[in-house]
């Protein structure tokens, strides 16, 4: 994130590409959504359509200097980046690595504690039952006048108790879900694409069995890929084989 961060003083105003980097950036998170940027020392949830609140900064003046930054850079798309009263205060670990561990938990923690309009924790839902909607292409403009298409997709879960369909946004679903959940896709006849990690690739090679890579449709039946999956080495499963690695 710090390529959108030149200079250093307190007089610093974001140029064209931070702007444009806001707006597309704003558009794929959604509300509740936990926004925190690697190494910043500052966590930002999504409160509305046009607010983001500060929950959590290291009590580090660089911290404190991206609170302002964003706020400028923020302000310049209309939204608006609250100081966020409850907002705690850290102080800064030993190691830049122990704080980035430390953002990433704290992360997990609040979307642990994501609800249901029922009460019962996001977490406490089957949340390997996922299913993924495509919702809409945008396009962005980018600084040299082109656009680019991007894809906006929801993870969506089914409430066992209530039985409300939640949807998500796909970055909120990773940090409740873990990678392991979040790197499969279940296509429309049920079946499941599970992305292998480099070892598992190379286990199942030797093994003689052979995966398949997805791109960003699927070749026979054109069914759009979500974009996180594209480009990954996949062992898949049709339908009737439950999914083993659940409870
Ligand atoms: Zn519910």
């Amino acid at each position: 994130m710090n390529e959108h961060l030149p200079g250093s003083d307190d007089d610093w105003e974001p140029n064209e590409e931070a702007v444009e980097w806001a707006k597309q950036f704003f558009a794929e998170i959604g509300v509740d959504g936990v926004w925190s940027p690697e190494g910043s020392g500052v966590t930002y949830v999504r409160q509305d359509e046009n607010t983001f609140a500060l929950v959590r900064m290291l009590d580090h003046p660089t911290a404190k200097s991206h609170h302002a930054r964003f706020k400028k850079l923020f302000d310049a798309i209309g939204v608006e980046l609250l100081d966020g009263d409850g907002a705690v205060l850290i102080p800064p670990a030993i190691s830049a690595q122990e704080n980035l561990e430390r953002e990433f938990e704290h992360k997990r923690e609040i979307a642990q504690n994501w609800r249901c309009d029922c009460e019962l924790p996001l977490a406490e839902f089957d949340l390997a039952k996922r299913v993924d909607e495509f919702i809409e292409e945008k396009d962005v403009l980018l600084s040299n006048g082109d656009t680019t298409p991007i894809q906006i997709w929801r993870c969506c879960v089914i409430c066992p108790s209530c039985e409300k369909k939640v949807r998500m946004d796909p970055d909120d679903f990773q940090l409740l879900a873990g990678d392991d959940l979040y790197m499969r896709w279940k296509d429309r006849e049920g079946g499941i694409y599970k992305a292998l990690t480099r070892i598992e690739i190379c286990d199942l090679t030797d093994a003689g069995i052979m995966g398949v890579a997805l791109g960003s449709k699927l070749l026979d039946t054109n069914e759009r890929v979500p974009p996180w999956m594209w480009g990954t080495y996949c062992i898949y499963r049709p339908e009737v084989l439950q999914d083993e690695s659940e409870d």
